[in-house]
């Protein structure tokens, strides 16, 4: 009798001490990506403000020639639009963290969104990435466009950052049946199968803050999944044998 309400008193007391650990350990990793956002965020917007006023003061002081003042504008222009980025992205977050993100759903053109948001990136005279698209002519669906195109952004964004060579990032559209695939991929430096769980959390980002050199701040595919949730889709993340990653998102036409 004793022992066996002993045994009841040392289980209950181990359960407690596991669901204490197990809390714990969330909130310690919680705090710690919150702490890596406010780093990243801050070197986020510190970096390309200073890149853009470095190229305008350079533009203010020097005679230059017509061929270096546009590679300096597209320099400036480039971080201007890293800046917008992220604070869409920001915004973004903040409103699916309120539940206050709203989607203006009608039937649009995927083909026009992807392509527009592709070429709304291209400055003349940047050093982009090659990027090679497939896309299906005249694909609709219905949905919100801005979203799928802040979608594509963020997907195509991270297939080049995680990409140090100069191999190209390839972009398709498709349909098949009643759903649309959309495949970005890249020859980069590829995702664990371990951390393929996680990277959809949100500020979780592969790595150590402090040894890290990419820029981020782990706010893109947090995103980018509320997106294809909102739309009753779905994403996989995908090796790209040799070596790279593919993110293939299923989104229903209705
Ligand atoms: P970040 O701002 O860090 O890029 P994301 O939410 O967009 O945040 O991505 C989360 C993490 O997933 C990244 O920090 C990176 O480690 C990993 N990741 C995302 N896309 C790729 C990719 N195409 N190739 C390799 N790793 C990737």
């Amino acid at each position: 009798m004793v022992v066996g309400e002993g045994l009841v008193f040392l289980a209950i007391l181990l359960i407690g001490i596991y669901i204490t650990r197990r809390s714990f350990n969330k909130e310690f990793a919680l705090a710690r990506q919150q702490k890596n956002f406010l780093l990243s965020i801050t070197h986020e917007f510190k970096s390309p403000l200073a890149a853009v006023k470095l190229n305008l003061q350079t533009l203010q002081k020097r005679e230059l020639e017509k061929e270096q003042r546009t590679s300096i504008i597209a320099k400036a222009l480039n971080e201007t639009e890293r800046i917008h980025n992220l604070i869409e992205n920001a915004l973004l977050a903040a409103r699916i963290e309120s539940h206050s993100f709203q989607m203006h759903v009608e039937e649009f053109n995927v083909t026009d969104c992807i392509s527009s948001t592709i070429q709304s990136r291209i400055i003349p005279g940047a050093e982009l990435k090659n990027i090679e698209l497939d896309l299906e002519e005249n694909l609709y669906m219905k949905g919100d466009a801005l979203a799928i195109s802040s979608l594509i952004l963020n997907l195509l964004e991270n297939a080049e950052k995680y990409t140090h060579d100069k191999s190209s990032v390839s972009i398709s559209l498709k349909q098949v049946k009643k759903n649309l695939i959309i495949e970005v991929s890249d020859h980069g430096i590829g995702i664990s199968d371990l951390e393929k769980t996680k990277i959809f959390e949100k500020f979780y980002r592969v790595g150590n803050e402090d040894t890290r050199n990419t820029k981020g701040t782990g706010l893109g595919l947090f995103i980018v999944k509320h997106i294809v949730d909102f739309h009753h889709g779905s994403i996989e993340v995908l090796d790209n044998l040799p070596n790279g990653t593919i993110f293939k998102v299923i989104l229903p036409v209705e």
